[in-house]
């Protein structure tokens, strides 16, 4: 068995854990990124600090890597530029601007490993205290989380995919001929800002009408909030007039509970889902299409049943007939990605 550890950098956690290569994670590790106490340098020594801890109860729980090092993955937001392990831009790391972070990392990585001569690491008793890990590659962390529902998730025997995640915002990746597709400038993939409504909500992105004006968890919430100010809605008006906040969660339990403002916001949110991926199945005519994400917990009934209709209803014959499923590897889709991209990776990025 081969393993690799998987990091999942956030704004606010970084999360790591050991990957097996069929997948399963153990050993998990969650530290705050701490980006307010300093710059990149002090993000990339808790990146470092995260790999230490998840070696270090990978040895106390007696797992034997058995090798001379051990390779990181690691997912980050952003735009990243995979190949010289860059971080170009990130919205949750404000200033951050062209980040060598790969090196960064390793040499924070390399403080772990002070050079003992050549002492050969083959020894199953010491091989995980002697293992150098070492970060073998970065990508963005949709990118990430889509490699790892195709490895080891929903798209376990496809090639083409494309995966959605609904979150605050709504990422996007793209893969074809079982490779993630990174475009010419590393910004492909962001399904999110596909236009479904052309003089719609205002996006983050500047453009209007975006997906993510409308499937973003912030988004769900106003045009929840609007229907409730113009109609009344007997369960979610009295629970916003008990002084507590809306959440997509709670509109899902008020929709399951026949809400008939709930089920319209998520009858018009699947609507707009399948609006985007028709343009999408056109396109790349893509195998499956995979959408994880908090929301897509609303589930079958209230999300995933809108968007297969309105699919069927606009795109052409053999386009429309790529799936629609939900994610399966859930909040670990991050690790066991970014750890697919150190085991995956040939040689180091530097
Ligand atoms: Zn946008």
């Amino acid at each position: 068995m081969k393993y690799s550890v998987g990091v999942d950098l956030g704004g606010t956690d970084i999360k790591a854990g050991l990957v097996s290569s069929e997948g399963d994670i153990s050993c998990n590790v969650v530290l705050p990124t701490d980006v307010e106490v300093g710059g990149p340098k002090v993000v990339a020594a808790r990146i470092a600090e995260a790999v230490r801890q998840v070696l270090v109860k990978t040895e106390a729980a007696g797992i034997e890597v058995i090798s001379n090092e051990i390779g990181v993955g690691l997912g980050a937001p952003g735009l990243i530029i995979a190949e010289t392990g860059i971080i170009h831009f990130s919205p949750n790391f404000p200033g951050w601007t062209d980040i060598p972070l790969v090196d960064y990392v390793n040499a924070e990585l390399a403080k772990l490993h002070p050079p003992k001569g050549d002492v050969e690491c083959n020894s199953q008793a010491h091989a995980n205290e002697k293992c150098k890990p070492i970060l073998k590659g970065m990508d963005n962390d949709v990118n990430a989380m889509t490699l790892g529902e195709l490895r080891h998730g929903a798209g376990v025997g496809y090639k083409s995919i494309v995966a959605l995640t609904l979150g605050t915002g709504v990422g996007g990746g793209v893969v074809i001929d079982g490779q993630v597709y990174h475009g010419s400038q590393n910004t492909a993939g962001e399904l999110g800002h596909t236009v479904v409504e052309p003089n719609g909500r205002y996006c983050g992105c500047g453009n209007q009408g975006c997906l993510e004006a409308y499937a973003g968890a912030k988004n769900i919430v106003e045009r929840t909030e609007k229907k409730i100010e113009a109609r009344r809605s007997t369960i979610l008006a009295s629970t916003t007039m008990e002084g507590a906040s809306l959440t997509p969660r709670k509109i899902a339990e008020a929709a399951q509970a026949g809400d008939p403002i709930a089920v319209e916001i998520f009858a018009e949110t699947g609507r707009y889902i399948g609006i985007a991926l028709t343009s999408i199945a056109h396109i790349l005519n893509p195998q499956i299409a995979i959408i994880g994400g908090g929301i897509a917990e609303a589930g079958e009934e209230l999300l995933f049943e809108p968007i297969r209709a309105e699919l069927s209803k606009r795109a052409m014959d053999i386009p429309a007939r790529m799936k629609v499923v939900k994610a399966h590897l859930g909040n670990d889709a991050g690790i066991v990605g970014s750890a697919m991209l150190a085991l995956e990776s040939e040689k180091p990025v530097l």
